[in-house]
Parts: C-alpha cells; structure tokens; sequence
C-alpha cells in the first residue's frame, strides 16, 4: 500500500492537469489548482476502522495527503483538535447541539498550523530552500515556525497592524519579517516582486496547491469525530476561504471513498461587515466576488478584500444550501465575552463571529433548534490579547 495515493493537480477552471513531482502554482489560465488522489484504489484498501491504531494527529490520513515519502513530513502535532460541545451557549441561543472544533489547540496557536505543516511537508519533498508569502499574521508564522523546523528560509511580508504576537513568531524563528503600512492585498504586490527578484518558492494563499490539504483535515476529522455521520451545518471564518474550499473538498472524496452518505452539511461562510466579498457576492447570486475597499476588522484572520479562490468558496455554499453572513466587530466581541462567561473557553474573534452568525442564523429561522451546528474555532484568544484587553479595559 502506497504512503500516498496522490494522483496529480488540476485546475477547476479550465481541468488542466499537472505534475505533483514538480513545484507548480497557479494554473495558466490564472486559478489556484486543486489535488486529486486516486480514491478508487483507496477505496478498495482502507477503511475507517484502520484508523484506530494511527497517531493523533492529520498525518493520521497520510493515504489522503499529497507527501509521497513519510521521511518527509515535517510535523509539530498539528491536528485531530477536540470537537467539544458548548451546552450553556447552544442553550442560550436555542441549538440542542452546539459543538466547537477548537482549532486554537494546535501548535503556533491556529489551524494554519495545518496548512503550514501539509505545505512546508511538501515543499521539502520538492527540494524548495526558500519559500515567500504575504499573511495577516497567523499563517506567516505557522510557516515561519515550520519552515524553521524543515531547514527552508522565510520571507514573510505583514500589515504592521497584525497581531504583535504573529509578528514575534516570525521574528523568532529567524524569518525575514517585513512589517507594511498597508493591506494583506497590499503585501501581496510586495512578495511578488521579492519572488520574482529572488526566485523564491510563491507560498501565497492558494498560489501553493497544498495548504489546502492540511485544513481540508478538518473535515475529515469533524466526521470522524461523528462516527462518520456529518452535522447539519459547519460555520467557518472566511478570509481567503482556503478552510472552507478544504472542508467541502474533503467531504466529497470521503463521499468518493463511501464513508459517509449523501448528504452534505450547508456551509456557511463568515465574515466580518467591515470586509465582506464573499456575503456580498452571495446575496447577489454571483461567483465571484469584487475587491472590498478600505477592509477593517478586529478579526484580523478574515480581512481578506479579495480572494483568489473565491469562487471555489461560493460554489460550495452554492452546492451545499450554505449561506454567507456578516458580524460587526461589536457583535463578535461581546460574543468572545459571552463564550468565555458560559464555557470558559477563550476564542479568537474570527471563531466569535462565527458563533454569533450561528445565533443570527438561529434568530431568523435558517437555523432550526435541532440541527446539529459544527462552528470553528479557528484560533486561541490568547494570541489576541491585546485586541480583547482593549475592549474590556480601555472602552470602560
Ligand atoms: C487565516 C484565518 C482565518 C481565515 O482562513 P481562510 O482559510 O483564509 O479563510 C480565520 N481565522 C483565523 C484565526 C485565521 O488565522
Ligand atoms: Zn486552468
């Protein structure tokens, strides 16, 4: 049995195909390329209960990611977080079944982590010494903090108003870390120019196809941790939509492989009003969604104005009966409150907001009292400590 039953990369857009033994990123036609595996030969070799014995962590559906040789796999324990119930809040807002996949429990304190650990993973195998990207700040220092742990250099360019903590982690690994006055889109441009100077492997947001096969592992796990049933709805913090691309690309190969039925859970992607393309698109039936100006939030993950693969987001709203919905900052931080008040646990304001959109959506009926509700929790509070200790010191 291969390590591997990854078959190659294609494009959604135009179903180019290309190699996964050579560094590619973007398709010609411009879109971000997708991994596909060879899930009827799989199929016939691994079932759910082989799993029992493997370690506690994503490499656990090795089958199902893109690293060919395990001497490869560049790991912190990233994955396999707990899906706890939030019984006082679901009673609050009037779910019977309210469960936080807490992401804020792996290593560097986000689920980028997984997107990092899958990413750099690869970019070893393909024999990469320097990668590059732009981040709002989780994601650079995820894959700072394993590219420091693969030996490949760093250049990660941030707003200098990102989380100071996500700035350190960089910093502290030995990346090269430059702070902009300016946007995550702005950053961008930066990087561009820096790979082009210096070569450097693109690491950018969907630009590399395999961060999404680290977070597409928290679909798969959310049905494990189901018994392989899935919930009715999964709401996640939408920035670049990478997670929720990797959710609904993951529930269909496990539909591919036969080990859950059917129905899929409607996806609902969340974000912030002070940046908000993707409910926008939506609400206007669109598949793409247009640059937002002057984008603001205190959920600094999701400020996102413009994502590349933005219409693979949509599309699996659009296949699924999700929705897309939009919280202010003010709304997400008494949440963040309320959640610490009635379950202790200390959430990012990404994760915040999505619970508040589960409330809204229970409000005006999308939500029914007895469906089973999956929210994200994307990050730990405490990387946010100086957002969260503003608003309940200084505003006072
Ligand atoms: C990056 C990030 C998000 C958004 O993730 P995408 O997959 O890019 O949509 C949400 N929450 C947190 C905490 C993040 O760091
Ligand atoms: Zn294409």
């Amino acid at each position: 049995m291969d390590f591997s039953y990854v078959s190659h990369l294609s494009c959604p857009k135009c179903h180019q195909t290309y190699h996964s033994d050579q560094p590619h990123h973007l398709c010609t036609c411009g879109s971000p390329l997708l991994v596909d595996y060879h899930l009827d030969d799989l199929r016939n070799v691994l079932q759910p209960k082989d799993l029992s014995e493997r370690e506690n962590s994503l490499w656990r559906y090795h089958e199902l990611l893109p690293v060919k040789k395990k001497e490869n796999i560049v790991t912190l324990g990233e994955g396999m977080t707990p899906l706890l119930p939030m019984p006082k809040l679901g009673q609050d807002m009037s779910i019977s079944c309210l469960l936080m996949k807490d992401e804020g429990l792996n290593p560097t304190g986000s689920f980028k982590a997984r997107g990092a650990a899958v990413g750099i993973s690869k970019a070893k195998e393909l024999g990469i010494q320097e990668i590059a990207m732009p981040t709002n700040g989780n994601a650079g220092a995820a894959w700072s903090l394993y590219a420091a742990r693969a030996g490949i250099k760093a250049t990660i360019v941030m707003p200098k108003d990102a989380p100071t903590i996500t700035q350190t982690e960089c910093a502290v690994s030995g990346a090269h870390l430059s702070l902009i006055d300016g946007l995550i889109s702005d950053a961008g441009k930066i990087v561009g120019e820096e790979i082009k100077k210096h070569d450097l492997y693109d690491a950018s947001t969907l630009k590399e196809p395999y961060r999404i096969e680290g977070k597409k592992m928290m679909g798969i796990e959310i049905a494990e941790q189901m018994g392989w049933k899935v919930p009715d709805v999964i709401l996640y913090p939408t920035g670049g939509g990478v997670g929720l691309i990797g959710i609904y690309k993951a529930l269909k190969e496990l539909q591919s492989l036969g080990w859950i039925d059917d129905k899929l859970p409607r996806l609902v992607a969340v974000q912030a009003t002070g940046c908000a393309p993707i409910v926008e698109a939506w609400k206007k039936g669109k598949s793409e969604s247009c640059f937002w100006s002057d984008a603001s939030t205190v959920a600094f993950g999701i400020n996102v104005p413009k994502a590349l693969g933005d219409f693979l987001v949509l599309e699996a709203i659009y296949q699924t009966d999700g929705c897309a919905i939009a919280i202010d900052d003010e709304t997400l931080l008494s949440e963040l409150q309320k959640i610490a008040q009635l379950e202790g646990a200390f959430v990012c304001p990404e994760g915040a907001a999505s619970f508040a959109a589960a409330r809204l959506l229970r409000e005006n009926g999308w939500i029914k009292e007895n469906d089973v509700v999956v929210v994200l929790n994307t990050g730990a509070g405490i990387k946010y400590f100086d957002t969260v200790r503003n608003v309940l010191f200084i505003t006072k």
